[in-house]
């Protein structure tokens, strides 16, 4: 085969761009012509993945009420653009079919889980919260042969977990320690 010194420019250089390519992980296939990325017509938001206390920033790319993509925010002073596998995964939170988007309920002594609005659930959970708190409120306590206050929630536990982030973390203390609960935890001290 013969080749021209203006055929060979632009093969290596073909070859070159492609190579740089696979090294960004990009396949070629992907830039084939007319390709569009998909998200170009997305919609951009940023969030923090909820998966451990480093607490990365990412962009989340939706289109259609669907997340069709997750990369690292280059801005965040944290993780610089990069996220770890786990945090590449969290578009799996929203996209998965076995999320739970209503209220579920089980009455006591039964088997089977009903579906409640959170006008129904949300007056429950507070009476439930004020009722408990007030039977098992615990004002003074003898030390030393005196009485001193000490204003404590016995009968209520808080259990935080990773996937909040740092505001909603201080707002579900500062509500604990409002009614008074001693008994404060997080998933990832257990
Ligand atoms: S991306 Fe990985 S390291 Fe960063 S917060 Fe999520 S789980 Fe933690």
């Amino acid at each position: 085969m013969e080749l021209s010194r203006r055929s060979f420019l632009k093969l290596s250089g073909a070859g070159i761009g492609v190579t740089a390519l696979a090294h960004l992980g990009f396949t070629a296939s992907a830039y084939a012509a007319g390709d569009e990325l998909r998200i170009r017509e997305a919609k951009e938001s940023t969030t923090v993945c909820p998966y451990c206390s480093i607490g990365c920033s990412a962009i989340v790319s939706v289109q259609d009420g669907k997340v069709v993509g997750i990369e690292g925010l280059p801005d965040s002073p944290i993780n610089r653009a990069s996220l770890c596998s786990k945090g590449q995964s969290i578009f799996q939170v929203a996209n998965n079919e076995r999320r739970l988007t209503k209220v579920l309920y089980r009455a006591p002594g039964a088997t089977e889980w009903e579906e409640k609005t959170w006008e129904e659930a949300i007056p429950r959970i507070a009476r439930l919260i004020k009722d408990t708190r007030d039977a098992t409120f615990v004002e003074t306590e003898e030390v030393g042969g005196k009485q001193v206050t000490v204003n404590r929630c016995e009968g209520i536990a808080q259990l935080g977990g990773a996937a909040l982030d740092n505001e909603e973390c201080y707002l579900a203390v500062k509500f604990a320690r409002g009614l008074g609960l001693v008994y404060i935890e997080h998933q990832a001290r257990i």
